[in-house]
């Protein structure tokens, strides 16, 4: 009968979503993973957004929630070089630091690892695509500030798809040198706006610099760059067989907590979210993708004070211009959800994704 059952459901589904196959009924860990991050997104970013939404966010949909605690190797308060290094190697360093050791030894990353064993790898983010979040998974540098060697890290190869801000880093450099130059006789084909890449993108290396410096923010035009970006990502990377690994970063939220505008942590975070009602679908379709939603740190020591979900309003203040220690919520939808639950360091978002994944550390344990 249950075999029955299953051939049933099987018969059901389109046998194939890109090349990957559809395995909805009986996937347990997946074959992709998704961390989406908001950066500078606390509870009270999250509540702002929820109620300036009319009471109702993508995040809903997600059903495994878990709390993590932020703290970096030097410093009760993280900042976003040390919270994104803590996700993408498993260890907490200082603040600053790109996927190096408080002593400046590179530490590989999850999105290396899963480069390493075949899965297609991608990072979207709406700052520079060097900024310390999206940097954190592909380069290995002292500091955040090193803008040039960290777009130099690209040369490693080891991401297929970056869509982002930060041309001039690879454009205007003191080494003279253009590595989108250089990344495109390397096969990369490269675009300056994701709807040019949607429609003109043949392979499935493609870098999308879309601005000379970070994204726009939200008000002054981006309109759907980050849901198109991530929709982009998700179909060409999702042809891989093996899997992919994608990074998504809301980068804007924590300057809006930085700038104390609360108009401005609400457009972005409900930008933010539309990303993840993306991904959410993606992983529904497939049935084979982890979709992890959580932050870096909260910004502002946001509080909500009022306001109205009828006339989606919000006020609320500040109790700083930095970020705070704050736990922050972790989502998580798809295969092995239920293991993001409950309270835990920011470096067990790496070693969860690890588990899942299947792959062995790197130390051999
Ligand atoms: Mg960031
Ligand atoms: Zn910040």
């Amino acid at each position: 009968m249950r075999g029955l059952f299953l051939i049933v459901l099987l018969s059901m589904s389109p046998a194939w979503i890109g090349s990957q196959k559809v395995q909805k009924t009986q996937q347990d860990t997946p074959l992709n993973i998704i961390l989406m991050i908001g950066d500078g997104m606390g509870i009270s970013q999250i509540t702002a957004g929820l109620i300036a939404n009319g009471n109702k966010l993508n995040l809903e949909r997600m059903r495994h929630i878990g709390l993590i605690k932020t703290f970096s190797y030097d410093n009760l308060i993280t900042d976003s070089a040390a919270g994104a290094t803590a996700f993408a190697c498993g260890e907490k360093t200082i603040n600053g630091a790109i996927a190096v050791t408080p002593r400046k030894k590179s530490m590989p990353t999850i999105l290396e690892m899963a480069h390493q064993q075949g899965l297609a790898t991608g990072v979207v983010a709406t700052s520079y695509i060097q900024h310390a979040t999206p940097a954190s998974f592909y380069a290995h540098q002292p500091n955040r500030s090193m803008y040039e060697d960290i777009t130099k890290d690209f040369l490693n190869e080891t991401v297929d798809i970056a869509i982002g801000g930060g041309r001039r880093f690879f454009e205007d450099r003191r080494d003279k040198t253009s590595l989108l130059d250089t990344l495109a006789t390397r096969g990369y084909e490269v675009f300056r706006g994701i709807k040019k890449a949607q429609k003109n993108a043949v392979s499935n290396k493609v870098f999308v610099i879309c601005a000379r410096e970070h994204m726009a923010a939200m008000k002054m035009g981006r309109g759907n760059f980050l849901s198109t970006s991530t929709d982009f990502a998700m179909e060409r990377l999702g042809q891989n067989e093996k899997g992919f690994f994608l990074m998504v970063e809301g980068s804007q939220i924590d300057w809006g907590g930085h700038a104390n505008d609360k108009s401005y942590i609400v457009d972005e975070v409900i930008d933010f979210d539309k990303a993840v009602g993306r991904a959410l679908d993606f992983a529904e379709a497939q049935g084979n993708t982890l979709v992890i939603v959580t932050a870096d740190h909260e910004t502002g020591g946001f509080a909500v004070e009022g306001g109205s979900f009828i006339r989606q309003e919000v006020i609320g203040d500040f109790t700083t211009g930095s970020h705070t220690a704050d736990l922050i919520p972790v989502f998580a939808y798809g295969p092995g959800a239920e293991n993001f639950m409950g309270i835990y360091d920011n470096t067990e978002i790496f070693s969860k994704m690890v588990a899942q994944y299947g792959f062995s550390l790197p130390n051999g344990d």
